[in-house]
């Protein structure tokens, strides 16, 4: 596995690969690598006769500096972590290297109308527009024809996927399952914040969501399975809740009433000790759970 730290090269480099016919799969990445981002790489790796991932702390996406300051980097083990899969090559570069400019001023940003202007986009601003500016700049550099991204981040898949095709990038955006702990915590680089307590209380966010899901399944009302859901999680009181939402799995639009199960989601976002979590889980799922 190689490991690239300059645009130069890394183009330099697919340009020999992709000469000699193969295709390339892109797993983006802040690093601080788990079997979720494992996951995507699994997927490229059969996909795909190259992966590249790459390794990158967007400072343009975070809207909390002290998010970014604590965010864990660990280039050595994520790339042992990353090789043992089968991933080929690596793109890891520098702030530098990606905002030669200087990231605090940086001139082009992005919206994506209402899908950025909910959920995420409420609590984080300027959110979505660092992550569009930096998948844009990722998929100019790598020129993947496949990207993979996962469920976990369900407001980021649907803005990059709409933005592929509002850009024509034409790559194929694969969506890949969001991979949880036995206990039901949605794996993320943030969970290795929380202390033994917060640890042992965070997959209350997850039972939450079945809960709602469950209310739904019975006939329930939305505004009912929300006040359920949202309980569940008010009653331990480690969790600031920032929003619980039933949206609309393309659009997500909120939903104040049924729609076909097929295409309702919860969203949920809360703040535990010194991380933030994020998840959601889609009412088709809980049916072929059940
Ligand atoms: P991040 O490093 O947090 O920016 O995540 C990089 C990619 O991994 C994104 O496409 C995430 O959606 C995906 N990802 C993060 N956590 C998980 C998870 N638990 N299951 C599946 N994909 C994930």
């Amino acid at each position: 596995m190689i490991i690239l730290h300059t645009i130069k090269e890394t183009r330099d480099f697919l340009a020999k690969q992709r000469k000699s016919g193969k295709s390339i799969g892109l797993v983006p990445t802040m690093g601080a690598l788990h079997q979720g981002h494992i996951s995507l790489t699994n997927k490229s790796v059969t996909e795909n006769d190259l992966t590249i991932s790459s390794i990158y702390v967007n400072p343009v996406q975070f809207n909390n500096p002290e998010d970014f300051k604590n965010y864990p980097i660990m280039l050595e083990s994520d790339a042992q972590m990353l090789e043992a899969a089968g991933c080929n090559a690596i793109f890891a570069p520098s702030h530098e290297e990606m905002y030669p400019n200087g990231f605090e001023n940086l001139f082009t940003s992005m919206e994506f109308d209402s899908l950025s202007s909910t959920l995420e986009g409420e609590q984080r601003p300027g959110h979505f527009s660092g992550v569009g500016v930096v998948v844009s700049k990722l998929f100019n550099i790598v020129a993947p024809n496949r990207a993979y991204f996962g469920q976990k981040d369900m407001q980021q898949l649907a803005i990059i996927s709409q933005m592929n095709t509002d850009l024509s990038f034409g790559i194929e955006i694969v969506r890949c399952p969001t991979v949880r702990e036995k206990d039901g915590l949605a794996m993320s680089s943030r969970n290795r914040r929380l202390n033994p307590k917060e640890r042992a209380a965070a997959p209350t966010l997850y039972q939450s969501m079945l809960k709602a899901c469950e209310h739904i399944a019975n006939g329930g009302d939305v505004i009912e399975a929300k006040e359920i859901g949202k309980k569940q999680i008010l009653e331990e009181k480690l969790f600031g809740l920032e929003y619980f939402e039933f949206v609309h799995t393309d659009s997500l639009e909120k939903l104040k009433e049924k729609i076909t199960l097929d295409k309702m989601a919860i969203c949920l976002a809360a703040q535990l000790g010194s991380a933030r979590l994020i998840d959601n889980f889609w009412l088709k799922d809980y049916l072929i759970r059940k």
